[in-house]
């Protein structure tokens, strides 16, 4: 599938009821005002005909905004979609400030895509990270996103205070399951001057470490894209203001390409298991970086495991692998490896 282009425009922390404890997205979007009516119009008017971007108001509580507000934002852009110069729109917004009829007037502006920043189904988690919902809030705002023709998007966080690893595995596959098209995985850090900052000052609150932040990103990946949806972002875009912001945690500005090289480190794994002795690893060119993972930590895990085997850049389909060992050969595809590893990890999920 085409990568959508997007072009996103922040309004950050507007329309938000609260500040949920570890969020700063002043911080993150380098972003001290909110976007205005006429920078919104300039943006998307700078944009050629045809240009296949769809429009994104992030950062915020878009429909919690005033409908004033909204109206003037979604109206700015209203020339540049008759013109053609974006295709749609999408906009994040809370769980708690959706309900039919306001889908139904943004559908009437041009929005299709709605982004729910849920960050866990697990009251408790919700609780402890001050989000102001409950589970069956964040249920039913799924529902009526799908329920009113909308792309969903569910944007999801992993090590959040009173998280754990089955929490977030079953988050993704609730996401999958409320059929969200789009996920995004964020790995809670340590914001300055953040409540959770204080509490991690405090000694009170501890962040997952980069390895099993990836890994638990890994599976809420495989759990969620064996429903046919897509990952489309893990990890806080990259920027020197959310570096000089972040205190703690697993920031990795490659934290998205960790993920899919943990991934593809299985894949290698369990074709390496279907054959004796393996002594070669065949794989597409196309393939290199996520299989040599970053800094080429997947090649020096494969070798410690298998001393002999060589790694080989062969005439093999993207996404497959082919193992060669001395009983013979064994060949996988991405894609299969995936579902087997999801139905592995749902069979043990206590849901
Ligand atoms: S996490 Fe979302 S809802 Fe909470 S303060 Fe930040 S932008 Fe607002």
């Amino acid at each position: 599938m085409a990568k959508q282009k997007i072009l996103p425009l922040f309004i950050p922390m507007e329309g938000c009821p609260r500040r949920c404890i570890y969020c700063d997205q002043h911080a993150i979007s380098g972003q001290a005002a909110p976007v205005s009516a006429a920078e919104v119009a300039q943006a998307a008017e700078s944009l050629p005909v045809d240009s296949g971007v769809q429009l994104a108001f992030y950062g915020g509580s878009f429909t919690a905004l005033t409908e004033a507000r909204q109206t003037e934002l979604l109206q700015a852009v209203q020339p540049a979609l008759a013109q053609r110069r974006i295709t749609s729109l999408r906009l994040s917004t809370r769980p708690d400030a959706v309900d039919a009829a306001t889908l139904a007037r943004l559908r009437g502006y041009g929005v299709t895509a709605v982004e729910l920043g849920v960050q866990s189904f697990d009251d408790a988690v919700l609780r402890a990270s001050g989000r102001g919902y409950d589970v069956e809030a964040a249920l039913a705002a799924c529902r009526q996103v799908a329920d009113a023709g909308l792309t969903l998007g569910v944007q999801l966080m992993c090590g959040l205070p009173g998280d754990s690893r089955e929490a977030c595995l079953r988050s993704a596959y609730l996401a999958r399951e409320l059929g969200a098209a789009l996920l995004r995985i964020y790995p809670t850090l340590v914001l300055r001057g953040t409540p959770l900052a204080r509490l991690w000052q405090q000694g009170r609150y501890q962040p997952l470490g980069l390895a099993e932040a990836v890994e638990v990103a890994a599976e809420m990946t495989l759990l969620f894209e064996a429903g046919g949806g897509s990952m489309i972002r893990a990890g806080l875009n990259p920027s020197p203001a959310t570096e000089a912001a972040c205190l703690a945690g697993p920031y990795h500005p490659a934290f998205g390409h960790m993920v899919r090289s943990r991934i593809k480190l299985q894949q290698a794994l369990a074709v390496l298991a279907q054959v004796s002795e393996p002594r070669e690893l065949h794989y597409p060119r196309t393939d290199a970086p996520q299989l040599f993972g970053q800094a080429g930590a997947n090649a020096a895990e494969l070798r410690q495991r298998y001393p002999q085997l060589a790694l080989v850049c062969a005439e093999v389909a993207p996404g497959a692998l082919i193992a060669v060992g001395g009983g013979g050969r064994a060949e996988n595809t991405l894609d299969a490896a995936s579902r087997a590893l999801a139905a592995k990890l749902l069979a043990n999920l206590p849901l």
